[in-house]
């Protein structure tokens, strides 16, 4: 019985997810072709959100290396796109990508491995100047059946906007992924970047967050910075992060997340936001507080953020390590962000989003199991909850019964290491650092 019952919802979210993504599909098509009034308004609430970097975490640069040609590719590369016209919106074969991806991956074989890039940042980054010496960097991309040309153009990118003397490294994690042109076929085109990169592969599938500490654990430079694996990288990205943690050793910092359009992979500039969430636990963009762009450096400047989106950050190495690095009893992804962003405010250190530094992320479609992602988050947002919500998890709580009888495992390393640290409370969080939550009371 319970077999079928599980067919039967196996086959309903399947159809669900097929709907969806048809209909995903045909929202688009309306909003490139310009369709009828009333789809058109639909189309543009939708890309108005997308101008906002949707969640999910530069002078010029010295490329340390010439772009090689992708070896295997056998189409004609198209550097950037500027329109969407191009995209054939029913092709089979692009749904069928998309459904295995969440993007498309026609046009990202044809992009190849390295693309020109428009250069996002404001023009007052142009002026900026950043130490000779700076720490080194181990990249860290941890993936799980990515797609084999995001994965690369995110690792090509990496190498070739990153000054070769402060990149001590690229680790890729491999969770587990199942797809065959992840295995010998990726080992043999990263032979090209042998000595910078290295590859580690996971004995089961760990989630991202304990993928991600298997490549920290494995880190020798002095600031770890975490990419998803379908990024690139933009001009400069890293001297300013680099800088920022170097001058404060427990400053964590974000640049700003340009939006690569997962139908078209055009890579669109995003505004430059704060990382914040709702009372839900769910993380959202924020408009930056106007007080914050005060001063000579105006919209140029650091802005502190109550929280990270989580996907791409730069940390002091040994400071990750003392902050006691992530939950490694959250499951999947999801909630690590949140967690992390308290750890840091409330236990000493600060977080900050650079204007000056821009990496583009492709904004996917889910193809996950939903029911293995939201138990985990279900699991990881509760364990948060209880180490560190003080009063406010009762609150939770209350507004939530159905969640008191759901396990989230044993949390007292977890609490040990809050008192270790000796971090402040998460009232002293709401009146210090994210007002504005306490302040949307209301919506709990
Ligand atoms: N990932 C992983 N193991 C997992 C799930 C995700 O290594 O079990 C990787 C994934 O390949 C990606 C990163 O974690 O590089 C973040 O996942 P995703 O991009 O799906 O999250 P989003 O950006 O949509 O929030
Ligand atoms: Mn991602």
């Amino acid at each position: 019985m319970r077999n079928v019952i599980v067919q039967f919802l196996l086959c309903g979210s399947l159809t669900f997810g097929i709907w969806t993504l048809l209909l995903c599909v045909y929202f688009y098509h309306d909003h490139v072709g310009g369709g009828q009034a009333e789809s058109q308004e639909l189309a543009s609430i939708w890309s108005l959100e997308k101008k906002l970097q949707p969640p999910i975490t530069h002078g010029p640069g010295h490329p340390v290396q010439a772009e090689r040609p992708n070896e295997d590719e056998t189409k004609e590369r198209r550097p950037f796109l500027n329109s969407s016209k191009d995209v054939q919106f029913m092709d089979p074969e692009l749904l069928q990508g998309f459904t295995k991806y969440g993007f498309n991956t026609i046009i990202s074989e044809s992009l190849g491995r390295v693309r020109p890039l428009p250069d996002t940042r404001n023009e007052m980054c142009h002026q900026k100047h950043y130490p000779a010496q700076l720490p080194t960097a181990s990249v860290v991309i941890c993936f799980h059946n990515e797609e084999f040309n995001a994965l690369f153009r995110t690792v090509t990118s990496v190498v070739h906007f990153t000054p070769h003397q402060l990149l001590e490294e690229i680790i890729l994690v491999d969770d587990m992924s199942k797809f065959d042109d992840l295995k010998e076929k990726l080992d043999y085109h990263l032979e090209k970047f042998r000595g910078k990169v290295k590859l580690v592969r996971t004995e089961r599938r760990e989630g991202l967050i304990r993928a991600r500490m298997a490549g920290a654990a494995r880190a020798s430079g002095d600031v770890l910075v975490f990419l998803d694996s379908h990024c690139e990288v933009n001009r400069m990205w890293l001297q300013p992060l680099l800088a920022a943690v170097a001058q404060h050793r427990r400053t964590v910092v974000c640049p700003v997340i340009d939006v690569i359009d997962p139908m078209t992979l055009e890579y669109q500039p995003s505004p430059v936001v704060r990382g914040a969430f709702d009372w839900h636990l769910r993380f959202k963009w924020d408009n930056v507080l106007s007080y914050e762009t005060e001063g000579p450096e105006g919209p140029i400047r650091p802005v502190r953020s109550p929280a990270m989106a989580g996907g791409i950050f730069a940390i002091n190495r040994h400071y990750f390590n003392e902050i006691g690095q992530y939950d490694k009893d959250m499951d999947l992804w999801g909630g690590e962000n949140l967690e992390l962003s308290l750890r840091i405010w409330m236990c000493g250190g600060q977080l900050f989003v650079l204007p000056c530094s821009r990496v583009g992320h492709i904004v996917k479609h889910n193809t996950e199991n939903l029911t293995e992602v939201s138990r985990a988050l279900t699991r990881n947002n509760l364990r948060l909850v209880h180490v560190w919500l003080d009063e406010y998890k009762e609150q939770y709580l209350l507004k939530r019964p159905g969640l008191k009888s759901v396990p989230y495992g044993n949390i007292s390393e977890r609490v040990a290491l809050r008192k270790r640290l000796g971090c402040k409370s998460f009232q002293w969080y709401l009146d210090t650092v994210f007002p504005e939550l306490e302040a949307s009371k209301g919506n709990r």
